[in-house]
């Protein structure tokens, strides 16, 4: 899936590489930093190894910066942090590794102080200052430097989360941040809209934040909603950004990181995804499933996004579509055995409830999971292959247990096929393989070439797991057992990671 984006993943990942430390597990890196200022710096080395222009913001009033995206976009330009005072002395010496020769300073006087302003000249670079007496008039300035659109967006303007997520687009579409109270809008703000002739609005952030009779009062408002910050951005990301491969996360919990990524992430054409700090929250987690999301960066240091999330985020799987396929079913009970206790064994319903456990490990991990059936039902084998044809789905796992006529045979075994995705369909059966042999302890019956049809027909590597045989009392003890299912199921879990390790 997303081969259009193949090229340049690589391209970026030897980037990346090259820059930072890899992860062993994938194209996840953190741009952290001790404080916000270096935070700040640091997406701007990474980003930019010069720039002509810089964006100047203050360091805890994100007021006036909430509308800076779009501009820091239009001159290539980094978002720099200063105190009001006087200028961050690790701010002073980005801006002096980029080269700039222009610093456009957002906000008035209490955010950035003249003596900041005659510090930056004084180093030789020609400054201008885009200020307001409030926060609406600031965004409402932006807006009239970027210069006329015809599409706006509207944010809520008391806080920062809905604003700084749409940044990404607003900022690489040209489009400008306009701001505006749940009930009130400026009268400057309304007088763009008109004197624009804006024919399209944006309106960002849930009715509690932009009110109904606001939204109505402006040209063709269409709504990005959400119940938290957290939806509001996933919606977003689902909206605007779901072709991508790429996204980068912030904390939804302060507005800096978020903002001085913002340029970064537009650069990049990626949305910002916002998360708790020790948590990734669901509306989150469900936008980097279903959008398949595989590479990040996190902006922030471990107290804003822990290493929790770093870790989680860095597994390979994740983002990833998997399509897992229980044997038989309904109509078709697959093998059946007894156990040295007498009880019946159907291979329908363990194939089911080892392939519903493998489900749910993957989906924890941020995986999308594809279920070929997830009842007793049978799909016939043509319709399986089907499924995984048109799914999109990056591999296919047969899950099966094993019968012969005589009770003796006995282990597991796993089979891939040659017609299609041979070699990874080949890594695949080995790295399941391999997992399942040492945490069953079963007999290793080994990786095997073999013509079943859901193999043999589905054009994505895929392979048959066969895990132990329900007609050898020994084997049919053990699946009886919940706890050996689990262990079966985290196994074809991890050999499933290993496999797009290798890849
Ligand atoms: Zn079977």
């Amino acid at each position: 899936m997303k081969k259009v984006f193949v090229t340049f993943l690589l391209v970026s990942a030897f980037w990346i590489m090259a820059v930072f430390p890899a992860s062993a597990e994938g194209y996840t890196t953190r741009i952290g930093g001790k404080d916000r200022f270096e935070v700040a710096v640091n997406v701007s080395k990474q980003g930019w190894s010069s720039a002509n222009t810089v964006i100047l913001a203050n360091y805890d009033a994100y007021a006036d910066a909430l509308a800076a995206a779009p501009l820091s976009y239009r001159y290539n330009a980094p978002i720099l942090l200063t105190q009001p005072g006087v200028l961050t002395a690790a701010t002073k010496a980005e801006i002096d590794r980029l080269n700039a020769t222009s610093v456009i300073a957002v906000g008035g006087p209490a955010s950035i102080s003249d003596s900041v302003l005659t510090e930056i000249s004084n180093m030789g670079i020609k400054v201008e200052r885009i200020s307001g007496s409030n926060r609406f008039e600031v965004a409402n300035n932006i807006a009239l430097r970027l210069g006329q659109s015809s599409k706006v967006i509207l944010a809520y303007g008391l806080n920062f989360p809905d604003a700084l997520a749409i940044a990404p687009y607003a900022a690489r579409n040209g489009y400008p941040i306009l701001l505006t109270n749940t009930h009130t809008m400026t009268q400057g703000t309304r007088n763009i809209i008109t004197q624009w002739g804006v024919n399209e609005t944006i309106i960002v952030g849930g009715e509690g934040s932009i009110s109904r009779e606001i939204a109505n009062s402006v040209p063709n408002p269409s709504r990005i909603d959400g119940r938290n910050r957290f939806e509001v951005a996933s919606n977003i990301a689902n909206k605007y950004f779901s072709t991508r491969a790429q996204a980068s996360v912030a904390t939804g919990m302060n507005f800096a990181d978020a903002l001085t990524g913002s340029a970064l992430a537009a650069k990049r054409n990626e949305p910002i995804l916002l998360t708790s700090s020790t948590s990734i929250p669901n509306e989150t987690r469900n936008a980097i499933i279903n959008n398949g999301y595989q590479s990040f960066f996190i902006f922030g240091g471990p107290a804003s996004v822990s290493d929790g999330i770093y870790n989680s985020l860095a597994v390979s799987i994740v983002g990833k579509t998997i399509m897992i396929d229980a044997g038989h079913g309904g109509s078709d009970p697959g093998a059946s055995g007894t156990t040295s206790g007498g009880t019946k064994l159907v291979e329908k319903e363990l194939v089911l409830d080892m392939s519903k456990r493998i489900q749910s490990r993957l989906t924890s991990s941020m995986s999308k999971v594809l279920m070929t059936r997830t009842g007793d039902s049978y799909p016939t084998l043509n319709e399986r292959v089907a499924q995984a044809n048109r799914s999109g789905a990056d591999i296919f796992v047969s899950m099966h247990v094993n019968s012969y006529s005589t009770s003796s045979p006995h282990g597991t075994e796993t089979w891939w096929n040659g017609t299609y995705e041979s070699a990874d369909s080949k890594l695949l059966a080995e790295e399941i393989q391999k997992e399942l042999i040492a945490t069953l302890g079963t007999y290793d019956r080994g990786v095997k070439h073999g013509d079943f049809r859901v193999i043999k027909d589905t054009k994505i590597p895929s392979v048959l797991v066969e895990i132990a045989f329900v007609t050898n009392k020994g084997d049919a003890d053990l699946l009886a057992d919940p706890t050996f299912r689990q262990k079966a199921a985290d196994a074809v879990y991890r050999g499933i990671i290993n496999y797009f390790n290798k890849q």
